[in-house]
């Protein structure tokens, strides 16, 4: 079993005694590693984050050569990304296929942010008269929280730290308790690429920990990705002391697929959007609304497809589906399927662990009858389990789609353009796609609308939320005025 301390300013750090937890591999059970559960780390990491913003190289760090320090542990994560993904499968039990192509991706994250670090400008606004100069500038919000999920630990990490990075803000991070270890990794590379001390700082642990960092006072910013209970928790912590928050929440996402769609094409959309991870995604396509006329022959498709995904070791390349990540989670899962049998849903494929593999294999699920009322529609599984439903027209897709808690993203399957832009303007989602499912890019803002959060990950937008305008008055005629009149 290896060993694992904290990552606070540029080095491990021991917790105190006895403050440890361990994480297990989901597929095997084998407990793998040992890392720190300390609560109390978090003040000394906060005030390590405070001491590198305000002063030393990276406070005074140009915007150009910060820049080129994320290019270089871009660089770093590539040459290690095979290591790296084996370890988050290990840590997960999310494909191989799938942990590799992400840690293969995060390398252009940092390059993008990079190049977006030394363009950020403010602005000279007109004053109320030629007597003043008055401009803008964009400053980095300061020090930023950062607590992130199991499901796809580096590449939501780099979401959030390759635009705080490139806005110049230091970060504490709280990684899973189920997947701690590879933000460790990181942060040991981000001092190989020539971060300075207290930049990158990383405590482990559960949710005590994540509650002390949602609670610190030396935090100016907390950016969160994980579920809406959670959510909640971070969001009041952070309000007590008027801090802003990012959340990055769950959804329930429909896909939309009209009769004069590309049926091959939309089959393989909605395979990818719900049994890809598992359905452990947050933009799991976990709701399928099928024009009546190919509803039959849709459901046909998809549970023939669903029989033979090849479930089995995570860490093979040629596994199509792994296990959940945690008993908990399975059973979880199983509750949610059960309810929709007593809820009056037929499960024409899967509903049950898988008898050959058994532990936490749960079968690709496919509920059909249920009513978008149902508990099995509205809310998030977590699991590979989709339900369809029917409608009739346009308005009836719209209206079931949008009748919902969630608003994360929407798929939608038509080879009409005039109604694909229809569509898209009237789905309350924070991405829509059309024709595709589940691609993101760091090019592209992402986020929730409704319970699925605010703010954004990725694109300008991302690196906006970590900077903070500040306006600059400058008197430029030496007059005295009357120090009783405004202005
Ligand atoms: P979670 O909410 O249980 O945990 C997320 C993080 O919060 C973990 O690091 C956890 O330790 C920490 N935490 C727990 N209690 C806390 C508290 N009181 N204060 C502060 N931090 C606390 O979520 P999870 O089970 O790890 O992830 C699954 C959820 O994440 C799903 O709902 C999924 O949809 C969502 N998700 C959203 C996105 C997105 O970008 N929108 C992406 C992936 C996952």
């Amino acid at each position: 079993m290896q060993t694992y301390d904290n990552w606070i300013d540029g080095g491990y750090a021991a917790p105190a005694a006895g403050r440890r937890m361990t994480t297990s591999n989901p597929y095997t059970g084998e407990v793998w590693a040992e890392v720190a559960d300390d609560p109390d780390a978090v003040g000394a990491a906060a005030a390590a984050a405070r001491r590198a913003f305000e002063a030393g190289p990276w406070a005074e760090m140009p915007a150009v050569e910060r820049a080129r320090l994320m290019r270089r542990l871009g660089e770093i994560l590539t040459r290690d990304a095979d290591e790296l993904a084996a370890i988050e499968t290990r840590d997960n039990g999310k494909i191989i296929r799938e942990t590799s192509a992400q840690a293969h991706s995060l390398q252009s994250y940092y390059d993008f942010f990079a190049g977006l670090a030394d363009k950020i400008v403010g602005e000279q606004i007109p004053g109320p008269s030629p007597n003043f100069l008055v401009y803008t500038e964009r400053v980095p919000v300061g020090v930023v929280g950062a607590i992130v999920p199991w499901n796809s630990p580096l590449l939501l990490l780099t979401w959030k730290l390759a635009p705080l990075l490139a806005a110049g803000c230091t970060a504490v991070v709280k990684p899973s308790e189920l997947t701690p270890v590879t933000a460790l990794l990181l942060a040991e590379r981000a001092a190989e690429a020539g971060f300075p001390p207290g930049v990158i700082n990383v405590v482990t642990g559960g949710p005590a920990v994540g509650a002390a960092l949602g609670a610190h006072r030396g935090i100016d910013k907390i950016t969160f990705t994980g579920g809406g209970d959670t959510a909640r928790h971070v969001a009041r912590a952070a309000a007590a002391n008027l801090v802003p928050t990012v959340l990055e929440l769950g959804g329930k996402s429909p896909q939309i697929i009209f009769d004069d769609a590309d049926l091959e094409a939309a089959a393989n959309g909605l395979l990818a959007g719900i049994f890809a991870a598992s359905g452990q995604t947050c933009v799991a396509g976990s709701r399928a609304y099928v024009q009546r006329g190919i509803s039959a022959e849709v459901v046909e498709r998809i549970v023939a497809r669903a029989g033979e995904l090849v479930l089995g070791d995570p860490s093979d390349p040629a596994t199509e589906m792994g296990p959940a990540a945690s008993d908990a989670q399975r059973d979880r899962i199983l509750a949610m399927i059960e309810q929709a049998r007593s809820d009056g849903a037929v499960v024409e494929a899967g509903g049950l662990v898988d008898p050959a593999l058994g532990g936490r294999f749960v079968r690709p699920t496919v509920i059909t009858g249920a009513g978008n009322h149902t508990a099995i529609v509205r809310n998030e599984v977590f699991g590979p389990v989709l339900a369809m439903l029917t409608f009739d027209d346009e308005d009836e897709a719209v209206r079931l789609a949008n009748d919902s808690d969630y608003g994360l993203a929407a798929g939608v399957w038509t080879l009409d353009v005039r109604r694909a832009l229809r569509m898209s303007r009237a789905l309350h989602a924070g991405t829509v796609w059309v024709n595709t499912y589940r691609t993101v890019s760091y090019t592209a803002p992402f986020g929730g609308f409704k319970q699925s959060g605010y703010g954004k990950d990725n694109g300008r937008e991302a690196l906006d939320g970590y900077l903070q305008t500040k306006t600059v008055w400058v008197e430029l005629t030496g007059a005295t005025r009357d120090p009783f009149v405004l202005g």
